[in-house]
C-alpha cells in the first residue's frame, strides 16, 4: 500500500463528524495546511467559523508533501521573472518569505511539534549543460534579496556541476504542524468536523453545504479543496500532475538538513533528510506526469529507489507514495473571490504549496476581514492573463480535448472480466458503455461506470495507487468508486454485474 512517511507515524486529531445543522460566519471545507491556517487566523479575528474535512486533518496532499517551506518557486524565480517582470519575481519571493516566517512563528508561539527547521535549499546541476539555469537562478534569488551563495559541491553524496545555496529557508513534517496547529483554533469561534464529506453545496440566500449526516449554513464559503470542487471555468486554467516519493532508511550516513533539488528536465528530483526514532531517512520525490495518463505508474518508485540507491547506502524503502498537484496557466496561484459570490479559493499551487497555502491563509483572513492586503491582486482569482497563460492553456487543454476524442464510444478497447487480474482494474467496454472494473484480491468484482462525474471523462486505471484517475481534470476515485480527491462531488455510478461476465 502507498502510503507517506507523515501519514504512517504520526498520531492524528480526533474531532468528531458532523451530525446536526448549523448556522455559520464562514465554512470552510478542507483541512489540509490552506483550510487549517486560514480556519487559525478567521478564529482569532473573531469570526464564527466551520471547518469540514472529508477524512482527516491533513490527510489530503498536505501529508504527502515533503515539508519544505522556501522563498523559490518550483517553477524558478528566474521563469516568474520572465514570464511576468522583476517586480512580481521580488513580490513572490517576499510574499512567501513572509508566509514562511508565519508558520515559524505559529511553532514557536505554541510549540508545535513538527520538527521546523530553518535549512538551506539547494538547486543544483548535475551537468554542465544545466549550469546556465543555476546561474540565472542565482542571479534572480540575489536580486531579491535573498542570501545566495554559488557552490560546486553538496553536504550530500550526489557530485555536482554548479549548485546556489539559498540560506534561511525551512522544513518540516507538514502533517504534525497542521494537527498542531488545528489543536489550537479558538475552539469557541471554530468548530472543525472530520470524517464529514461535503457532496453538495446549493447557493440560496446563503451557502448550504451537505454533507451525509448534517448541513451547513454560511455566508461564505472558503474551498479549501485544493482543487475547486464542482465545475468552474478556472479549471481551464489549472492542470493536474502526479508526482511521486519514497523514504528510504539508511544504514550509514547523516547528512546535514536541507532542500535539495536537481534541475533535470525529464526526471526532476527534490530530496530532503529526517530522522525519526533514531532511523535516518532520506526522502527523494520525483517524476510526474498528467493524472490518469501513463501506462506503468509503478515505473516512478523503481526510478527513485535507483536514485537513492545511487548515492545513498540504503537499507530499505520503508514508505513510498504518490501525490497530486495544479499547475497554475501563468504560473502564478489562483487565491480570492471565485466565479460564484461568497465562495473563495485558493488552488494552482504547484508543488509550492505548504508556502502558497500558509499565505493563501493570510490572504483571505484580510479580505473576510474587509481589510487589504499587499498580495491580493497578485494571486487574484479572477484576474484575466491570455499572454501569459496562452502556451500552457494551449497545450494542456488540447492535451484536454485528446482524452475526450480518445474515449468516443467504438474507441476503446472490448475485453471481459475474465481477463483482470486480482488487485487490478481495467476499463471494459459492456453494452457500449465503459465500464472501470476492479476484481478484489478475494476475486470479487466491482463495476461501475468509467465515466468521471465531474465532466464526464474516462478515467484509466492507476496499478501503483489502485485508483481510477481522471485524465481531464484530475479527479480521482478508489477502486470501488468512492471520490478521493479533485474537482468530482459524487462517486462513479455503480453498475450491477452480469454474473456470467
Ligand atoms: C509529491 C509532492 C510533494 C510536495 N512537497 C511540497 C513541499 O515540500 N513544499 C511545498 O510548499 N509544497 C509541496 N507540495 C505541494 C503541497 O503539498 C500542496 O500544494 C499543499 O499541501 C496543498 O494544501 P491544501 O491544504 O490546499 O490541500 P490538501 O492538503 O490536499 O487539503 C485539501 C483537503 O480538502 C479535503 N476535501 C476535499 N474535498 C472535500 C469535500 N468534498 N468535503 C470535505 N473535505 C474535502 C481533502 O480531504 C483534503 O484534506 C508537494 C506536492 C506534491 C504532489
Amino acid at each position: 500500500m502507498t502510503r507517506s512517511i507523515w501519514k504512517s507515524t504520526d498520531p492524528k486529531n480526533n474531532f468528531p463528524s458532523l451530525n446536526e445543522h448549523i448556522n455559520t460566519e464562514i465554512a470552510i471545507i478542507g483541512g489540509g495546511i490552506t483550510g487549517v491556517t486560514t480556519a487559525y487566523l478567521l478564529a482569532k479575528s473573531g469570526k464564527k467559523v466551520v471547518l469540514l474535512e472529508a477524512g482527516t486533518i491533513s490527510g489530503g496532499t498536505t501529508g504527502d508533501s515533503t515539508g519544505n517551506l522556501y522563498a523559490m518557486v518550483d517553477k524558478r524565480l528566474h521563469h516568474i521573472q520572465s514570464k511576468w517582470d522583476e517586480e512580481t519575481a521580488a513580490n513572490v519571493a517576499r510574499s512567501r518569505g513572509e508566509a514562511v516566517d508565519l508558520v515559524e512563528e505559529l511553532v514557536n508561539k505554541y510549540q508545535i511539534d513538527c520538527s521546523f527547521k530553518r535549512v538551506p535549499w539547494y538547486l543544483f546541476s548535475e551537468t554542465d549543460q544545466k549550469d546556465e539555469t543555476i546561474e540565472k537562478e542565482i542571479a534572480a534569488a540575489a536580486n531579491y534579496r535573498l542570501k545566495v551563495e554559488e557552490l560546486q559541491e553538496l553536504p550530500v553524496p550526489v557530485k555536482v556541476s554548479k549548485a546556489i545555496k539559498v540560506e534561511g529557508q525551512a522544513q518540516f513534517n507538514p502533517a504534525a504542524f497542521v494537527r498542531g496547529l488545528a489543536e489550537k483554533i479558538d475552539d469557541g469561534n471554530c468548530q472543525i468536523y472530520e470524517n464529514s464529506e461535503v457532496y453538495h453545496i446549493q447557493k440560496e440566500e446563503e451557502l448550504v453545504l451537505s454533507t451525509i449526516t448534517g448541513t451547513v449554513t454560511a455566508k461564505k464559503v472558503i474551498l479549501a479543496t485544493h482543487t475547486p470542487k464542482g465545475i468552474y471555468g478556472l479549471q481551464t486554467a489549472l492542470y493536474p500532475y502526479r508526482e511521486y516519493a519514497i523514504a528510504a532508511k539508511l544504514n550509514s550516513g547523516d547528512f546535514p538538513d536541507g532542500i535539495y533539488w536537481d534541475t533535470e528536465a525529464d526526471f526532476h528530483t527534490s530530496m530532503r533528510t529526517y530522522s525519526k526514532g533514531g532511523d535516518n531517512f532520506v526522502l527523494v520525490l520525483g517524476g510526474h506526469h498528467k493524472v490518469g495518463q501513463e501506462d506503468d505508474y509503478s515505473r516512478f518508485f523503481r526510478k527513485l529507489e535507483q536514485q537513492a540507491r545511487k548515492y545513498f547506502d540504503v537499507s530499505e524503502i520503508s514508505y513510498e507514495w504518490s501525490a497530486q498537484h495544479y499547475k497554475p496557466a501563468d504560473g502564478l496561484p489562483y487565491i480570492g473571490e471565485s466565479s460564484d459570490d461568497n465562495i473563495y479559493i485558493a488552488t494552482g499551487f504547484s508543488t509550492d504549496g505548504l508556502t502558497y497555502g500558509v499565505l493563501s491563509a493570510m490572504i483571505l483572513d484580510d479580505l473576510l476581514n474587509g481589510r487589504k492586503n499587499e498580495w491580493s491582486d497578485l494571486y487574484k482569482a479572477s484576474r484575466f492573463t491570455p499572454v501569459k497563460s496562452a502556451k500552457n492553456f494551449i497545450n494542456e487543454n488540447l492535451n484536454v480535448a485528446k482524452q475526450y476524442i480518445k474515449d468516443l464510444p467504438g474507441k476503446a478497447e472490448a475485453g471481459s472480466f475474465d481477463e483482470i487480474a486480482a488487485g487490478q482494474g481495467k476499463v471494459v467496454e459492456v453494452d457500449n458503455e465503459k465500464w472501470a472494473v476492479f476484481k478484489d484480491d478475494t476475486g470479487q468484482v466491482h463495476c461501475q461506470s468509467a465515466v468521471c462525474t465531474h465532466m464526464d471523462c474516462i478515467v484509466d486505471w492507476n496499478d501503483a495507487e489502485k485508483s481510477w484517475d481522471c485524465p481531464c481534470h484530475g479527479s480521482r476515485f478508489k477502486a470501488t468508486g468512492e471520490v478521493i480527491e479533485g474537482p468530482a462531488f459524487s462517486p462513479l455510478d455503480k453498475r450491477s454485474m452480469n454474473p456470467k461476465k
